[in-house]
């Protein structure tokens, strides 16, 4: 047996070894319910049934506890304006605006190469935290959407979300 057939398979798996950890120390979490990359602007953390979870987004935590019927207890969002970790006691979300870190990425088109409607996306429409309402008003004037605290938003949209205080 040659050293260049173990050498190669041994680099290469290295090298991709290697390249998970650096994506994963980069920051890019994935989400527990869409497996989607985690944006630093709207990680969500929450515990169900005792086990601590990432969420995407509040929009996502809501879907997922809409979807399974587990009780989530939400531990902390992240304020969009800081990137700060906050409680979701005192925290707003504005849903509906025009900004989803989530739903984006390439569109879907048909076989004319014309794009897709989606008709669904978990992520949708938006629901992103802010620490305070200043910074949730300024936001709306240049994104849209309406602003609500968070366990409002969790009830409005029929979930088993729960803050932590
Ligand atoms: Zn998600």
């Amino acid at each position: 047996m040659s050293w260049r057939k173990v050498l190669l398979p041994a680099a290469v798996t290295v090298a991709v070894l290697a390249g998970f950890l650096v994506y994963r120390a980069a920051g890019h979490e994935e989400c527990t319910a869409c497996r989607r990359p985690v944006s630093e602007r709207t990680a969500t953390f929450a515990t169900i049934g005792g086990h601590k979870v990432l969420f995407c987004c509040p929009a996502c935590l809501n879907s997922h506890s809409r979807q399974t019927g587990n009780d989530v207890n939400v531990v902390s969002l992240t304020d969009y304006a800081s990137g700060a970790m906050i409680s979701p006691a005192s925290a707003y979300i504005v849903h509906g605006s025009d900004v989803n870190y989530c739903a984006r990425g390439p569109v879907r088109v048909d076989e004319h190469k014309h794009a897709l409607d989606s008709h669904y996306d978990r992520c949708a429409p938006s629901a992103i935290a802010f620490a305070s309402a200043a910074a949730a008003t300024r936001f709306v004037q240049g994104h849209g959407g309406h602003i609500m605290a968070f366990s409002n938003y969790a009830l409005k949209t029929g979930s088993r979300a729960r803050t932590v205080r």
